[in-house]
């Protein structure tokens, strides 16, 4: 069995739109162009590696580049992206949203199709995690409830598609003592979490990227300083 081996940074985005009107209010979504420039940047500068990896020979910095939720435009805007340069990324997909819209406060928004998902599989650079079955906070859950969205979360993702699903992130960021065990046992690999992860294998720190993230503001995030600084930047 392969081994989780964590390489370098781990970066987290959610939606590539144009869509000004994305309609959850977390700022989570980067436009096209905002996005390109950024894999441009990690092309040049870093060794981008699929999640969990650790392979890195090129002597430029490791990184992995990793999607939450599962919404379409990861199909319509970010993949091609990805692909125009060769780049390898994890998608972690709310199981319950494949082909259905996510229901934000502000209006509706596409999830991925399977047939989507399935395209994408047979492209070796794109690899699936589970992030949970309907996107609940699972440290609110009872052990039962969080159980089965770890678990069934998987089984579906591996009956529907041909790899095996390795990786687990949790649903907004949130995990305790009692996910982690539930993520182990349930035989994923790691598991991801945001800024509040530690550093052992099921409570993975990830970057996030947000809309606010200027050129600038996105390099400094990518910096070693950025952690020890981010709470006065
Ligand atoms: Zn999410």
């Amino acid at each position: 069995m392969r081994k989780h081996r964590p390489a370098g940074k781990v970066l987290l985005y959610h939606a590539v739109s144009d869509d000004r009107d994305f309609p959850s209010s977390s700022g989570t979504n980067l436009t096209p162009a905002q996005f390109e420039r950024q894999v441009l940047f990690l092309k040049q500068n870093y060794s981008v590696v699929r999640l969990g990896s650790g392979e890195n020979s090129s002597g430029k910095p490791p990184l992995a580049v990793t999607f939450d939720d599962g919404y379409r435009d990861s199909f319509e805007n970010a993949y091609p992206i990805l692909k125009r340069y060769n780049l390898p990324a994890t998608f972690f997909l709310t199981v319950s949203r494949v082909g259905e819209d996510w229901d934000f406060p502000r209006g509706d928004y596409p999830g991925l199709t399977w047939d989507q998902v399935r395209e994408m599989e047979r492209d070796p650079l794109v690899d699936f995690g589970s992030h949970g079955l309907t996107h609940a906070d699972l440290t609110a859950k009872t052990e039962g409830e969080a159980a089965r969205e770890i678990e069934i979360s998987k089984t579906i993702l591996e009956e529907k598609l041909t790899r095996p699903i390795y990786y687990f992130s949790y649903p907004h960021g949130s995990y305790n003592g009692q996910l982690k065990a539930l993520a182990r046992r349930a035989g994923y690999r790691a598991a991801y979490s945001v800024i509040s992860g530690g550093e052992d294998d099921f409570s993975r720190r990830r970057t996030l990227i947000s809309r606010k993230d200027n050129f600038f503001r996105f390099r400094l995030k990518l910096s070693p300083l950025y952690w020890p600084l981010r709470r006065i930047i």
